[in-house]
């Protein structure tokens, strides 16, 4: 594995991987999954300070650069890139607008964060003009936005969806995790038992009410919101919505959880492994 600093090091054409490092099992699936499709495989490691809405969460995002490149070259990444902070973000670059699907939600929560994203993502496109990128599906909100950007600004890049990578218990790999005591850890399994729970109920009002139900019984997670949202535009769904996915985001001590699920079993994925 090469490492660059500098997309100028890099040809048209890679398949691509943007992360904020401290990576773990769920970037690597990601890695892998491009590896199957090219012998040309860039990740990016970039902590975008625009993305976040205050700067304690921003010092506080856990950073591992060694454990990095050993994950990255492990999984197949070709071409390690380490952008610095004046190549993302030179003068004069335009903040892109996310829209109203980036206010809602993940982005109500974070005033911002989703213009952060779209803006990162967009210059990453620009300097690396990649044939296609990977996204996972555990930041659902983001995958949408960034395959409505995509549509209207980068339509030769191809964008594909990776499943959830899970622990054995079902909570979703993160980043954040790291932050966790072993309390805390045990506690956030409540996120996915309230997916499943929700996936395995009759009807979208006790979905709802489960999933509030569930995430109650836990005391140590403060819940921000548990619904079941149409994909398509993040309206809350009716039984007769054809791809609901439920979502669901809570803090436990100050560290931010999020995770979904889609509704139909029978097209689903729960990524258990
Ligand atoms: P991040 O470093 O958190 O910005 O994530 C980089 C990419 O990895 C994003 O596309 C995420 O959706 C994806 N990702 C994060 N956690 C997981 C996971 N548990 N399973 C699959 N993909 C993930």
């Amino acid at each position: 594995m090469k490492i660059v600093n500098s997309a100028a090091e890099l040809a048209d054409g890679c398949v691509f991987v943007p992360t904020m490092g401290a990576l773990h099992e769920g970037h690597a699936s990601l890695f892998k999954l491009a590896r199957t499709m090219s012998e040309f495989v860039v990740a990016s490691i970039f902590v975008n300070p625009l993305q976040f809405d205050n700067s304690k969460d921003l010092e506080l995002y856990p950073r591992t650069p060694d454990r990095d490149v050993e994950i990255a070259g492990d999984a197949g990444v070709t071409h390690l890139w380490l952008p610095q902070q004046r190549e993302i973000y030179p003068e004069k670059v335009t903040t892109r607008v996310a829209g109203p699907l980036g206010e809602m939600y993940e982005g109500a929560n974070r005033i911002g964060h989703f213009d952060g994203v779209v803006t990162v993502v967009s210059r990453l496109f620009d300097l690396l003009s990649p044939a296609s990128a990977i996204f996972g599906e555990k930041d659902f909100q983001q995958l949408t936005l960034i395959n409505a950007l995509a549509k209207e600004d980068y339509k030769s890049i191809e964008i594909i969806a990776a499943p959830t990578i899970r622990e054995s218990d079902g909570l979703a790999l993160s980043s954040r995790n790291i932050r966790l005591s072993e309390n805390e850890r045990n506690a956030a399994t409540v996120i996915y038992r309230a997916l499943t729970a929700a996936r395995e109920s009759k009807n979208i009002n006790s979905a709802r009410a489960l999933m509030h139900q569930i995430c109650s019984q836990e005391p140590l997670f403060k819940l921000d919101y548990a619904e079941i949202i149409d994909e398509e535009n993040f309206a809350i769904a009716t039984d007769s919505t054809s791809k609901q996915r439920a979502i669901i985001a809570g803090w436990l001590n100050g560290v931010r959880l999020i995770d979904n699920m889609q509704m139909n079993p029978a097209t689903g994925n729960t990524g258990v492994r």
